[in-house]
């Protein structure tokens, strides 16, 4: 084994009771982590993983929409509490540094800094709320003794708002991908190329967008089953992981009231993972599995 990927969430951006929001923890055989997007719910699952926040030394924003991010201070003042030693590196587009410098000190939690700051114990490690951060091009985003990060932009949200990134990791002689939020692109076809793994999103059914593109409430901008499986199918992918489920699945009967704006309420439920797998399955041949919380992967 030279890896192994635990899905932290699988979610998108509604609370959903059976699933976290994006992300995914990578973990090389020496204990390094790498953490890919922190929406809510992903602190809790990576501790239900016993994967510790304070030793995540790098996480990569694939894109600043809020099931993307909004983890991030939950993460960081962990780690804090938890002695991590220094600053959390911070990989993402345009708008991370912002984001963070308003997040600690003289920010949002600025309360919670100057309380918490108070004792010395937290003293010693005021770095793990200072955040490293490193705003990211098209191209190699980052570089150790042990991986490569590449990104380039997806189609997303427009990107004069914000850049979207998806991303190729390699280590050890493995590679995998992960597309954060996107429509079909052939920037994620170049990513994935002939990877062991891609995660790629898979937000909602046809007939979701659809009804999404009319109604004018939200980004539709995602990736229907059938494109899925032909990017999957061109980039020659050894394996396909679908995720970033929005919802359509739920059974909770607030989603269903709630999210009637939003979705076409009546058509959810589990079963309609069958038809995203038979959509999928008419482009893509190969190893295909759902994600859901806290599946892992060896690699
Ligand atoms: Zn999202
Ligand atoms: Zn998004």
């Amino acid at each position: 084994m030279a890896m192994k990927i635990t899905m932290l969430g699988t979610g998108a951006a509604f609370p959903d009771p059976d699933r976290a929001q994006s992300g995914i923890l990578v973990t090389l055989d020496n204990g390094s982590h790498y953490m890919f997007d922190c929406g809510a719910g992903t602190t809790h699952n990576m501790v239900r993983a016993n994967a510790n926040p304070a030793e995540v030394k790098t996480v990569f924003l694939t894109h600043l929409h809020h099931d993307h991010i909004c983890d991030f201070p939950l993460f960081a003042i962990t780690g804090w509490m938890w002695n991590r030693e220094g600053s959390p590196i911070v990989l993402g587009p345009k708008g991370t540094q912002h984001f963070c410098d308003h997040l600690f000190e003289g920010g949002a939690f600025d309360s919670d800094f100057r309380a918490r700051g108070a004792y010395g114990a937290r003293q010693n490690n005021l770095d793990a709320v200072r955040p490293d951060v490193r705003e990211v091009s098209p191209g190699l985003a980052y570089e150790d003794e042990d991986v490569r990060i590449l990104c380039d932009w997806v189609e997303h949200i427009p990107r004069e708002i914000s850049e979207c990134f998806g991303i190729r990791l390699e280590a050890e002689g493995r590679s995998i991908a992960f597309s954060g939020d996107t429509a079909p692109c052939e920037a994620m076809v170049k990513l994935a190329k002939g990877v062991d793994v891609l995660f790629h999103e898979c937000t909602f059914p046809e007939v979701f967008i659809e009804y999404r593109a009319k109604g004018n409430v939200g980004i539709h901008a995602h990736t229907p089953p059938t494109d899925l499986g032909k990017i999957a199918q061109k980039a020659g992918v050894k394996k396909l992981v679908a995720t970033h489920f929005g919802h359509f699945d739920s059974t909770s009967p607030m989603i269903k009231t709630a999210g009637a704006p939003h979705m076409p309420v009546d058509l959810m439920g589990p079963h309609l993972m069958d038809d995203v797998v038979r959509d999928i399955r008419q482009n893509y041949d190969g190893e295909l599995l759902l994600a859901h919380d806290l599946m892992r992967i060896d690699l």
